[in-house]
């Protein structure tokens, strides 16, 4: 039963998401360690039963508490992104949701820690990682604008929502060399910034406009 759930039917099914794969390729995602992560992980049990048979669609899904599951495009856009700078050892993730961008990134990754600030989501994103049997990743509940230092620096920070400015603290928490991703800009104006860490500058680069929900301060 288990196996069947993982493995999908019909509008869940391998075709469907072979489907979802040759899509991004065609909208330029090359990696290939990125495609079959997205092809592996079943996407549909992140999201309520009701919305299954469109769990390959690539849009972002309502996951309740007003948030929505990342669109499959930018998460492999993001996973591809991060991993060209070469091996990560540790990876930040602010914004865990359900845990669906956290499934495609933890096997390509040392260890991977990921901050939620809505309890019930942090919840139900452990269920889910611990179903598909991945074990490399900390899950902490709280506000992830200020990052999580006991385990800083790191090789790369991933941020799934968007602050108004890019918060000191994570810039902060890279390693030289290490690379922060981030939506930054209010709603409707968003653009995905790169930051790379230098010995004694940051590196800042647009790589164009993007949607995300907001970064919100305090926990839900
Ligand atoms: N990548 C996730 C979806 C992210 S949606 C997935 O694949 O499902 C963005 C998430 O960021 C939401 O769950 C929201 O609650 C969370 N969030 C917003 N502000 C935050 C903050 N300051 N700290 C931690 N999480 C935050």
């Amino acid at each position: 039963m288990a196996d069947l759930r993982l493995a999908g039917i019909g509008m869940t099914s391998a075709r469907t998401r072979d489907r979802l794969v040759q899509r991004l390729r065609e909208q330029g995602i090359q990696s290939l360690e990125v495609l079959e992560r997205i092809r592996n992980v079943p996407r549909h049990i992140f999201v309520d039963e009701a919305l299954a048979s469109r769990a390959y669609e690539d849009t972002a899904l309502p996951i309740g508490f007003g948030q929505t599951i990342s669109q499959p495009y930018i998460v492999a856009r993001m996973t591809a992104t991060l991993l060209e700078s070469g091996p990560l050892h540790n990876v930040l993730e602010i914004g865990t949701g359900c845990g669906y961008q956290s499934a495609v990134l933890a096997p390509l990754v040392g260890k991977l820690y990921s901050m939620e600030r809505i309890e019930p989501l942090l919840r139900r994103a452990k269920a889910h990682l611990r179903e598909l049997g991945i074990r490399n990743v900390r899950f902490r509940h709280g506000d992830g604008s200020r990052g999580w230092k006991t385990h800083a620096p790191y090789d790369g920070i991933l941020v799934a929502a968007a602050p108004l400015t890019v918060p000191d603290a994570l810039l902060e928490q890279l390693k030289v060399g290490g690379r922060l991703l981030v939506p930054v800009g209010p709603e409707g104006r968003q653009e995905l910034m790169r930051y790379t860490r230098r010995e004694l500058r940051v590196e800042r680069e647009s790589l164009g406009p993007v949607a995300f929900v907001p970064l919100l301060s305090g926990v839900g």
